[in-house]
Parts: structure tokens; sequence; C-alpha cells
């Protein structure tokens, strides 16, 4: 339960007085629906009203705020004309201006003779100064009414920045005095302020630099945040690891067989990481282990290496691919495998339906199946294994934490390993797992093609298309990646589509198109096309990023470059290395390239390093967007920015790791101030596991 002294700012933001529903259907939008929220919507920068020099020293263009006498009102001749009143000071007269307002009340605020002190944009026009709708004006008595310092908030539309001021202020009111929860120790040291007086700072800054990410007081929160991310991934790692597993070491058999019909040699990157695998699966503890390996480094063949631990000991393994081209074409490689070796092995889709399933299913649970690859399917309830122990996920960023966690409760103490091919930063695998364990296979087979790779804009595309023309009359194939069109896939599938029609005009029969609205048949057909040559050129949205294998595909052409990540560009080049000869990549870009965009494209042009890659993308982008907005699961963080607060992150997790050491349950005076700490951040899932026994 959250603890009660956090009950007010976790209020829906409507208690917040003058925010309506319709209002606080904007904010939504903006920040989110609680008082918390508003707390966590940071300044982007200020308006500084601190000037005072005389009117006769203002400067065209910039804020001026002072003391002026109300000379006379200029009523407009025609109602298309402003409405002006002189003012001035002792050394100048000044014109405000007025659109759309009437005489009646100006007057009243200003009557002649009158004092005001006023604040707004000066502009020269016809040499004189003037100020179209001051920004503030009180009356002289009432100086201290001016808002000297201003605090300028990201907006949106129905939103005014004066608004906002407001309700964040009083919205900082609703906070308690929390306890403190970081070492005295620790604050002194880095001469940080307390929560509540770095929040209230955060929010009125007096100069540019308190706005800085690496002010004292953002980053004081941004390490409560990062704290309370890398506490309660911890408290989950060390339950998981508490939990005793079983103890899966193979007499070797099997994998001798496999070892002596693959006609490779492994990589020494691969052995290394079979030996780390082996050595968690032998343990008696369960695994939780991320692997990590660029596109084309020879996963699966680890992945079924390492799963024959568990069918030499009788027990099963399941594998789990985020797509159903993914799932059959693991199946199609370790099925061919295993078929030689007497392993059997079965495919579980959605395509998988009534009378062959319901066999499958039974021969699932009386354990005759060794080995399961599928799709999300594996999770439906009847699936049901005789003895799951070890299971793979595949390409798992596509897949939710939660469901990660529910193909691993379909076993007993199954251990758990979660493969991907996206280049993770060390910092981002510990946003996303905590301290878990992680193997990296960081080497190629050798014999791997270079992807000789080209940057143009769209406007040259004719000669792309020509050279394309050229290029298929020899044997090759090659893929035509269809930009992404942030705002619907609705977009992105029309995008597709004219760009496949205009094609087929060239390509006639060779070509073909696979988009995320098909069915899984539809596309898994043309995908089946491509493969066997019957198609030469494959129109696509990234429903190809992960993992299809066609060697003969040497060509690729992404339009629109420039509205991918850096680590979908990556995936999606991956495809053409694996190929029979060296491959050719052209990455197109619309007007106008922002210089990072350039300097990203440039990124992917001069290196093929999936690591050195996605550090780039992290440096230039921040951390929430390395894998692409549409792919969820990774964090996001509210005050934190891993692309300035990276050391910091490193510091929460050994503080985690030694907070938890001391007081596994949170159970001292400072861990029931770390407990309010995870629910501040909503980290408190965490917290459920401790009473789950
Ligand atoms: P990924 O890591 O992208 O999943 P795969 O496991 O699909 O890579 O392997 C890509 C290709 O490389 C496959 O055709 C596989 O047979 C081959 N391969 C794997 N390991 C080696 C190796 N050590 N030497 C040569 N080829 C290998
Ligand atoms: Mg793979």
């Amino acid at each position: 339960m959250r603890p009660s002294i956090l009950y007010p700012i976790f209020a829906p933001i409507e208690n917040i007085s003058g925010i309506g529903k319709r209002y606080a259907g904007l904010l939504y939008g903006l920040c989110g629906n609680k008082i918390v929220d508003l707390l966590w919507h940071l300044p982007s920068g200020i308006i500084d009203r601190r000037c005072n020099v005389l009117l006769n020293q203002a400067a065209n263009g910039k804020i001026w705020t002072g003391k002026v006498r109300v000379v006379e009102h200029l009523a407009p001749k025609t109602k298309k004309q402003p409405y002006r009143i002189a003012v001035e000071d002792d050394t100048e007269q000044l014109i405000l201006v007025f659109f759309k307002t009437y005489g009646d009340g100006l007057s009243k605020q200003f009557p002649v003779g009158a004092e005001k002190i006023i604040s707004g944009k000066i502009e020269i026009f016809n040499h004189s100064l003037q100020m179209t709708h001051p920004d503030y004006v009180v009356d002289a008595e009432n100086a201290e009414n001016m808002p000297l310092i201003e605090t300028v908030y990201p907006l949106t539309a129905g939103i005014t920045n004066k608004m906002l001021n407001k309700q964040i202020k009083q919205a900082i009111s609703y906070v308690p005095q929390l306890p403190e929860w970081l070492d005295e120790h620790f604050l002194t040291q880095h001469n940080w302020p307390n929560f509540n007086q770095a929040l209230r700072q955060i929010h009125n800054p007096q100069n540019l630099s308190d706005l800085e990410p690496n002010s004292p007081a953002r980053r004081r929160l941004a390490y409560d945040e990062l704290l309370a991310n890398q506490l309660s991934l911890a408290i989950v790692r060390g339950r998981l690891k508490k939990q005793k597993g079983r103890s899966l070491t193979g007499n070797g058999t099997l994998k001798e067989k496999l070892l002596k019909i693959i006609p490779f040699k492994l990589t020494s990157a691969q052995q290394r990481v079979i030996n780390e695998i082996e050595c968690d699966l032998s343990s008696e503890y369960r695994m939780l282990r991320l692997l990590q390996g660029d596109v084309g480094s020879g996963k699966t063949i680890v992945a079924l290496l390492t799963m024959l631990n568990a069918v030499e000991c009788g027990l099963q393994t399941a594998i789990m691919a985020p797509t159903e081209i993914l799932a059959e074409q693991h199946y199609e490689t370790i099925a061919e495998l295993c078929n030689k070796i007497g392993v059997k092995t079965a495919l579980l889709t959605g395509n998988v339906k009534g009378k062959a399933r319901k066999e499958l299913l039974e021969d699932l649970s009386a354990g005759k199946i060794d080995i399961i690859i599928g799709t999300h399917a594996l999770f439906t309830e009847d699936v049901v294994f005789k003895d799951l122990a070890y299971a793979i996920v595949d390409e798992q960023h596509r897949f939710g934490v939660r469901q990660r966690l529910s193909l691993s409760q379909k076993g007993n103490l199954c251990d758990v390993l979660v493969m991907t091919a996206t280049p993770i930063p060390r910092t981002l695998v510990l946003t996303q797992f905590g301290d878990m364990e992680y193997s990296q296979i960081d080497e190629l087979p050798a014999g791997r093609k270079a992807v000789t790779t080209t940057v143009m804009p769209l406007s040259k595309i004719h000669d792309v298309v020509d050279a394309l023309e050229r290029k298929l009359q020899s044997n090759t194939q090659a893929y035509w990646i269809c930009p992404l069109v942030e705002e619907s896939e609705k977009m992105d599938l029309s995008a597709a589509t004219e760009r496949f029609e205009s094609l087929k005009e060239i390509f006639g029969d060779k070509i073909g198109l696979v988009h995320g609205k098909m069915k899984e048949a539809e596309k898994n057909a043309v995908m089946e096309d491509f493969k066997n040559g019957k198609l030469k050129l494959l129109v696509s949205t990234t429903v190809i990023e992960v993992g299809v294998n066609v060697p003969n595909a040497t060509v690729m052409i992404i339009e629109h470059a420039e509205r991918f990540g850096l680590a979908q560009l990556h995936q999606l080049r991956g495809r053409i290395k694996r190929g029979y000869e060296a491959g050719n990549c052209v990455l197109m870009y619309g007007y106008p390239l922002s210089a990072v965009s350039r300097e990203r494209l440039n990124t992917i042009k001069n290196t093929e390093d999936g690591f050195l890659i996605a550090e780039e993308d992290l440096k230039l982008r921040g951390g929430g967007e390395i894998l692409g907005t549409k792919q969820s699961g990774f964090s996001n963080f509210r005050l934190a920015d891993l692309s300035v607060h990276g050391d910091l992150l490193l510091t929460a997790s050994k503080e985690a790791a030694l907070i938890l050491h001391n007081d596994e349950h949170l159970q001292s005076p400072r861990g029931q101030n770390l407990r309010t700490l995870l629910y501040l951040f909503e980290r408190d899932e965490a917290i459920k596991t401790y009473n789950a026994g």
C-alpha cells in the first residue's frame, strides 16, 4: 500500500483549483493525471523580467519592465485599428498597443495620470517604442505582484504558461515534507539539497544555469529516480536469485552429435557465451541472463547448444520469437538440425489450429516434444508442458516485462535466457534489467561481407531506381524499406502502398509488398516468394526488421532514413550482411535534415559496429529512444536523462546493491524512507514481491 504521506500528491490533478475536467484532459496529454505528474513536468526556460533600465535605453525585441505614467488614450478611428495608449517614464514615451479590445476595460485599467508597472516585449516601430499586449500590468504600489523571473514550461494547445505556472506552484504546495531517503553523508558530499528544496528550485529557476540537467537540484532528483529504478530491479532480481532452480548439466552426447553436423566452427565468442550460460544452467539457482549479439553473430546455434543440456536431462525447453515469420525461421533451422540428432521439435503459432494443435498440446504435456518453438501463442493457458526447464526469449525488446515472466512461469523453476540483437549500451541494460547477468557475442563469424552504405537525398530517387534496375539484372535481390510516418500506422501503410504501385510500373511481377497490416498467411506467402527468388524486390514497412534470412538479398534502400532510430537502421542493414556477396545500402533522406540527423546518418555510414552505433545514438538522442518509440518496454525516466546522468545510474546501481545487502526487506528506518521513494516514482511493484512469500 502506498504510504499515506504520499496521498496528497497522488490525488487526481482536478484537485487543484481551477482545473476542470476538460482542462485536466489537456494536462493529461502533457504530463499525466495525478498531481505528482505536474511536479515532474520540467521547465524548458525562463523569462527574465529583472531589467532596470529607463525607457531611453530599452532594447528592441527584449523584455522591458518598469514604472510608467499613463499619458493619453488613442482610440482607434476604425474597427480594424488597434487601441493605443501612450505612457512614459522620465526619459521617453512608449505606446501600448491592444488588438481586438475596446476602450472600456482599458480606460479603467489605465486611467490617465496613473502610475503602473508594466512588463512586455519592446518593439521599435516608426522610430517610436511600442509594446503590444504587455505581459503584466500591476499598480505601482503592488510592485511585488510582478513575477520578475517567469518559469517557462513546455506547453500544449489550450494551456498557457501563466496558467501552468500557477498550477505547478499549487502542486508544489501539496508536497508534504518527505523523510530523507538518501544517505546524509552522500548528500553533503555532493552538496545536494533535500527533495523538497530540490523540487522548489527546479520550478523556480533564477538563472539559465539552474535549468542545466547538471544543476545540483536536478541531479538530486535524477538520482532519486534512478535509485528508485535500480532498487526496484534489485529487489526483484534478489528474489529470483534466491529461488532455488535446478541444476541442468547434460551428459554432452547430443551436443557432441550436433557439433559434428554443423558445417562451421564456433567462434571463440560463441564458445565463451555458451560456457557462461552453461555455468548458470548447472548452478542450483535460477538463471536470468541476457544474451546480446549483433545481427548475424550466430545466436541461434548458441541457443540450441545450450538447450540440449536440458534435453539431455530429459527435460523440455521453449524458444519464443516475436513474429510468426521469425518463429518459423527458427523452427526451420532448429528442426533440420534436431531431426538429424533425434531431438523432437515442434512449432506453435497462431496458425496451428484444430486437430493439429490439439495433438501438439497432448504431445507437449506428455513430454514427447523436447524443444518447442513459437510465438506468444506459447503463453496461451492451455499450453501445458510436462516439465519446462529452460525458456529462451528471442528479440526480447518487443515483449513486455510481464510476458517475459509469464513464459518462465510455465515451468517449474525454469531458467530464462533473453536474447537480443539490438546492441544495448551498458547503461540501458542497467535501467531495464538491473544488475542482470549478461553475455555478449562480440565477434562475427569469419568471412562476413561488408556493406557499403551511401547517404543521399530523396531527390535523387530516379538515379537510385536506375541503379537498382541494373543491379537486379544479375542474380541479386533487394529490399526497399518505406518511410516511417510518425503520425499513424495507417499512413505508414499508404506510403508503402504508393511506393509499391510506382515501382511496380518498372519492375512488374518481380516485386512484392509486405506490411504490418497484412494477415500472417499473406505475409508469409510473399516472404516465401522472395526467399525462393520468384520476387526480386521486396517493398516493406519495417516488418522485416528482425531476423529474416535471405542470403541472396544484398541490396537495401531505405527511404526517409532520418526518421528511423539508429539501432533500427543497423538492424535493417543487417539483413543484407548474410549474403553471398558484399551488400549495398542506400540511405535516402528528405529535407530539411537537421545537423543531428545528418550526424546520425553518417554514424551509420561510417561504422558497422552495433555497439558503437548504440552508444552514439544514446549520446545524440538520449536513452528512451534507442529502441524506437514503438518498441516499448524500456523505462522512460521523467527526470533523469541518461545522456547526461549516466554516471548517476552507475552510482545508483551500486548503492541499491549495498542498501539491500544491509537491509534486504527495507525494514530499517532508512529502508522505510526508501519504500516511500519507490512509491513516489511508481516503482513499487517490487515491494509486492516481499509479500508474495
Ligand atoms: P543471429 O545472431 O542474427 O540470430 P544466426 O544465428 O541467425 O544469427 O546466424 C546467422 C548465420 O550464421 C546462420 O546462417 C548461421 O548458420 C551462421 N553461423 C552461426 N555461427 C557461425 C560460425 N561460427 N561460423 C560461420 N557461420 C556461422
Ligand atoms: Mg536471430
